[in-house]
């Protein structure tokens, strides 16, 4: 059995960016990461790709890019987690011992728990970007649409990042009317599994508003439970509060759907998930430490925390993880320091974008010292062109969040009347 100070499970965008905090404040510490992929991916560029914006290749690096120098990438991928020995079995045989673990394994996309989907994917108009080789698929099917009902799904369980299934529906919109006779023939409706269109109020709000404004229809509570793609035919469950659930079937021409997620299976399995069927890894929300196994962490979407799963949140839950992992190698009190910060740039067309930022107070915050509730030219082009530069050179090497640059500003946007928004 080979032995580690610090493992990694999971060289996503948790495992990477924690890795390069880890090899900033510690150039010598000895840190390996587990991760079977040979590429890393920006999944919030697969949006972009939908959307005609970008090539899917800009999307994807080789793993071997992104790993930072000094760190040793185990190729395989973990098969079993066992805390109490203070190891890990991986796929290829081979045990990994550790003093320190982090999980940044991700989440799992359940394609197959809706029956007749995934079959369908990338046939008979049914697509998603959840998935990267349907990214360019769901441009073509943007392209190619001539009029009738576009169905767009968001499942009954948490997902990574809220906002995509909607900003998905507000590009075809505007693609659809801007060919000459589409948008007239055409008709968009959102099904969502959830009783708001999002978590945070304020914002919720404000997207029924735009929704309402260019004439897409809302179902809630409707839960996508069969596709039958052939005959173009979508099935919901429908729960209305005090009512018998029903179903309801909806003829589609293009069906984007967005896949029920779950933690991977061999978290939910292993004692370091709250329950088997809540299968994240237990964390107290602000040290990102299991609470009961004191030498594991959890960053990322497999993290059980009470907050949105996006790379956002990552962001800042890295330099936390990064500081505790530290301090629990050399017996320090763990900083509390993650507030739940999370993101999701809605994008609401091809030059406006609401950056809903918040955090476990579930109120809308601002990085940028702007009211969020509000589209903004500036946000797209934060989105369409800082971001995905953000991320591959400043956010995977460890580099603090912008909003950190702003910060020392935020009294004086207060005194110039920039922040009444926040009450
Ligand atoms: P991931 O980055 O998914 O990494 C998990 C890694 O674990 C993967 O590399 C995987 O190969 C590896 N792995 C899996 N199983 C094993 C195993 N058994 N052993 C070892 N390794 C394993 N976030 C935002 O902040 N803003 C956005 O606008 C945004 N838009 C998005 C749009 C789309 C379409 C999608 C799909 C995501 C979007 N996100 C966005 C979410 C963001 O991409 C994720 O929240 C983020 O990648 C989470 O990082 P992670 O490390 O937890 O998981």
């Amino acid at each position: 059995e080979s032995h580690v100070r610090v493992l990694i499970a999971g060289g996503g965008t948790g495992g990477i960016t924690l890795a390069s905090w880890l090899r900033r404040l510690r150039p010598d510490l000895e840190l390996a990461v587990i991760e079977p992929s040979p590429h890393h991916d920006f999944q919030s560029g697969w949006v972009l790709v939908a959307g005609g914006f970008v090539d899917p290749a800009s999307t994807r690096r080789p793993e071997a890019e992104v790993m930072p120098a000094g760190v040793h990438w185990i190729q395989a991928a973990v098969d079993a987690f066992e805390p109490d020995q203070n190891r890990v079995r991986l796929s290829d045989g081979q045990c990994m011992g550790y003093d320190v673990l982090v999980v940044a394994l991700g989440l799992e996309l359940q394609w197959s728990t809706v029956p007749g989907l995934a079959e369908s994917l990338g046939r008979h108009g049914v697509t998603s970007i959840y998935r990267r080789d349907l990214a360019a698929h769901t441009h073509r099917c943007l392209q190619a649409f001539e009029g009738g009902t576009a169905v767009f799904t968001h499942p009954a369980t948490a997902i990574k990042c809220g906002g995509a299934p909607q900003k998905i529906m507000h590009l075809a919109d505007q693609q659809f009317k801007a060919r000459s006779g589409v948008g007239v023939r055409s008709r968009l409706v959102f099904c969502t599994a959830q009783p708001a269109l999002f978590p945070v109020e304020a914002y919720s709000r404000k997207m029924v508003a735009i929704a309402d404004e260019r004439g897409e229809e809302v179902r809630y509570r409707h839960e996508l439970v069969a596709v039958n793609a052939p005959m173009r035919l979508a099935t919901f469950r429908v729960q209305e509060p005090g009512q018998a659930p029903r179903e309801e079937e909806i003829r589609f021409d293009l069906l984007h759907v967005v896949p029920p997620m779950a933690a991977p299976r061999v978290v939910a399995e292993s004692p370091l998930a709250v329950n088997p069927e809540q299968g994240w890894v237990a964390v107290d929300p602000r040290t990102c430490r299991h609470p009961l196994y004191a030498n594991v962490f959890a960053i990322g979407d497999v993290g059980d925390f009470p907050t949105a799963k996006t790379a956002a949140a990552v962001r800042l839950q890295a330099p936390v993880v990064a500081a505790n992992v530290l301090a629990q190698l050399e017996g320090r009190p763990l900083d509390p320091g993650y507030g739940g910060y999370s993101a999701c740039p809605l994008i609401t067309s091809d030059h406006s974008v609401m950056l809903l930022e918040f955090d476990y107070t579930n109120r809308p915050v601002s990085s940028f010292l702007v009211n969020p509730v509000k589209e903004r030219w500036f946000a797209w082009l934060l989105e369409r062109f800082a971001f995905p530069w953000i991320y591959w050179n400043r956010m995977l090497s460890g580099l603090p969040h912008e909003g950190a640059y702003l910060k020392p500003f935020e009294g004086l946007a207060r005194r110039l009347g920039l922040m009444r928004w926040q009450g």
